[in-house]
């Protein structure tokens, strides 16, 4: 899929284990995603303080959603 978000290794841990947390209500295709473990969904309250990456290896989660996607 070439609409892939680059997702940066983990700053802790630096494992490639990154995943993007979505938030709002998720579609379909948001679902499917996360049962692909593509995604994390965050749920539907948005604020701008949310994290936008997950890490799977130690479960970190960092960045801010109102700063945009800057790693
Ligand atoms: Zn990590």
């Amino acid at each position: 899929m070439s609409a892939n978000r680059q997702a940066p290794p983990c700053p802790r841990c630096g494992a490639q284990e990154t995943v993007p947390i979505v938030y709002g209500h998720p579609s379909a295709e948001a679902f499917e995603a996360a049962e692909r473990d593509e995604i994390v969904l965050g749920g539907c309250v948005v604020t701008p303080d949310l994290p936008i990456w997950l890490c799977r290896a130690c479960d970190h989660r960092w960045g801010r959603l109102g700063d945009g996607r800057e790693e």
